[in-house]
Parts: C-alpha cells; sequence; structure tokens
C-alpha cells in the first residue's frame, strides 16, 4: 500500500510524500508497517503481520502495486482522486476513489466468488460505482471462467466487456462485443488506452457514449454438428442438459443441421451477473430474431445490443 499514518498521526502518500523510516500505521486496523523501498518497485508499505487487518488480506503483488500507481497519476489528472480511501462501513478499501463516486479496483489474483459478489454489492449499497480491473492471472483466455464472468460489465453500445490492465504494456485494455461459440470459445474486439492518455474518466465511461456500430466478423463453425454429437457421445453435462431441454420441445439436437446451430456465435450466456444489473432478455430475443431473419451465411457480422434494438424498433414502425 501507499497510504499510512505516520508516528505523528499525519496521513502519508508513498507516491507523493519523500518517507524516512519511522513507525507507520494502517490507516484501517492500526496495525504496524512496514516501509519497503525496493528497486524495482516504488517505495510502498506492507503490514508486518496481517493476522488482525480485516480489510488487507494479503500484501499486494508489485503489479498490483505498479498498476495502481499508474492510474492514481493518470486519474489525478482530470479528477478528485483519493488513493486506497478507507470505507469503514464495508470493511474495504477503495484501491482509487475517482470524485467520491468511482472505485476502481486493481484485481491482479483470483478471489472466491462469494468475495467479489459481497465486496461488489458492498460499494454499491453505499451509492458507490465499482469498477474492477484485471490484472494478467485474470485475463480472458479462450474460454470464460466462472470468476471472470463475475467481472463483465454490459452497454447497449458495447454488448458484454471487460477491463484489462497491463502493466508491462502500461495499457487499459477494453475486450468488447464479447461472444461464445458453441464451443464456447470466446470472440470480442479489444481496444487499447496507454497510461496517462487522454482523461481516465472519459475512457471508463466510454462503453455508454454514443459511437460508431462496433462489429465483429466471425466464421460458423462447419463441423459443429459433429463435435456436438461427440459431446453427447461422451456425456458433457453442459450439452446433455441442452439435449433434455430439446427433449422436452419434442427435439432431439442429433439430428440438427448444419443450418439449425445458425447462428452459433452467441452473447455470453444468461446467468446471475455480478456486475450487471440490466434486464438483458430483450437483448437475448432481438439477437436471436435477427438472426432467424436473416439469411444464413458461413460467417456472422456480430454487432452491440443497440443495433439489434434499433433494427426492430425500426421495422415495427413500418
Ligand atoms: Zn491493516
Amino acid at each position: 500500500m501507499f497510504v499510512a499514518r505516520d508516528a505523528k498521526g499525519h496521513l502519508v502518500n508513498a507516491l507523493e510524500d519523500e518517507l524516512n523510516r519511522q513507525t507507520y500505521t494502517c490507516l484501517a486496523c492500526g496495525g504496524g508497517l512496514r516501509l519497503r523501498k525496493g528497486k524495482v518497485v516504488r517505495s510502498h508499505f506492507a503490514h508486518k503481520s496481517l493476522k488482525d487487518c480485516s480489510y488487507y488480506f494479503e500484501n499486494e503483488s508489485p503489479e498490483h502495486l505498479g498498476n495502481k500507481e499508474a492510474l492514481y497519476h493518470w486519474a489525478k489528472k482530470d479528477s478528485t482522486v483519493a488513493l486506497e480511501f478507507p470505507i469503514a462501513e464495508i470493511q474495504q478499501i477503495a484501491d482509487i476513489l475517482v470524485n467520491e463516486k468511482l472505485a476502481l479496483e486493481v484485481q491482479c489474483s483470483p478471489l472466491p466468488q462469494k468475495m467479489l459478489r459481497a465486496r461488489s454489492q458492498g460499494y454499491r449499497s453505499l451509492g458507490y460505482q465499482v469498477l474492477w480491473l484485471l490484472g494478467t492471472k485474470l485475463w480472458l483466455k479462450d474460454r470464460l471462467t466462472n470468476l471472470q464472468r463475475d467481472f463483465l460489465y454490459f452497454s447497449q453500445n458495447l454488448g458484454f466487456y471487460v477491463w484489462e490492465i497491463d502493466q508491462k504494456k502500461q495499457v487499459l485494455r477494453l475486450k468488447y462485443l464479447l461472444h461464445q461459440d458453441l464451443r464456447a470459445r470466446l470472440h470480442y474486439q479489444v481496444k487499447e488506452f496507454p497510461f496517462g492518455k487522454g482523461k481516465l474518466l472519459d475512457i471508463l465511461r466510454s462503453p455508454y457514449q454514443k459511437q460508431g456500430i462496433a462489429t465483429l466478423t466471425v466464421k460458423q463453425d462447419p463441423s459443429i454438428c459433429y463435435y456436438i454429437r461427440q459431446q453427447l457421445y461422451y456425456q458433457n453435462p453442459y450439452w446433455m442438459n441442452k439435449q433434455a431441454q430439446a427433449y422436452q420441445q419434442g427435439q432431439n439436437i442429433l439430428n440438427y443441421e448444419l443450418k439449425d446451430w445458425y447462428p452459433q456465435i452467441r452473447p455470453i450466456e444468461k446467468a446471475d451477473f455480478c456486475q450487471i444489473d440490466q434486464n438483458l432478455s430483450a437483448y437475448y430475443k432481438e439477437f436471436l430474431a435477427f438472426y432467424h431473419k436473416h439469411p444464413q451465411n458461413n460467417k456472422q457480422n456480430l454487432y452491440p445490443p443497440a443495433f439489434y434494438h434499433q433494427y426492430f424498433s425500426k421495422n415495427m414502425v413500418k
């Protein structure tokens, strides 16, 4: 951490103040801190013992500290910023609190889903917005993990999206128009924002701003029927469940042909999302309706939710 109380009880910030060796304590728990003056990472504090601190459950990694430092300087240029802001009601320290409202949380290591949910809920219950920015270990790979799903956000202009933070490359990365194919592989677009360039708050709000229509083109998998048959043969629970649902409607997915699986690329499946409280049912409906209305093809053009919605509102008027 960078913020602490010195021996006289004054707040000090290791990113701003010249620090000497003396007794420092944790703002939250009052526990003793060690001042670490490293060569690689800039000076920071670490608990001598984390046993009695209910705010910090581990000392932060160099990646976490580096990202926090970069965000702090970036945000400070245009906003009121509190570094490591303790919120007693929820026993939490916001890595960076912007304009007293938006909490930025750099998350570099996996955490229990339950804890993420409690923390996110805690912020919202007090009227804060929280944005989780994911470090290396949590970056999206080929498929979405359950934990990653809980970091997804949603906007009409960009669909499902997630924020990643890349300390090595010094960029904030937006992955958007997130979709999954029938093999559960992810498809998305990527935008990168170099640290310190532009207004951080504008960038973080950009998914909600008016913009040109984002698109993504993905090929359909011609061997998908074979793949699904195989999954059923090996009793993959996901596909067994899909088959059970089909049976209830008097169908059998083993009989489906390639065209029956169109569109193969779909929005992230319905779930009890953690960061999203919008009702997405119109989006899911309009998404499928759009592709059913259009000739099937060996590729699929994907659009943001606003596009499908506009398409159907226009056609309703006619
Ligand atoms: Zn503490």
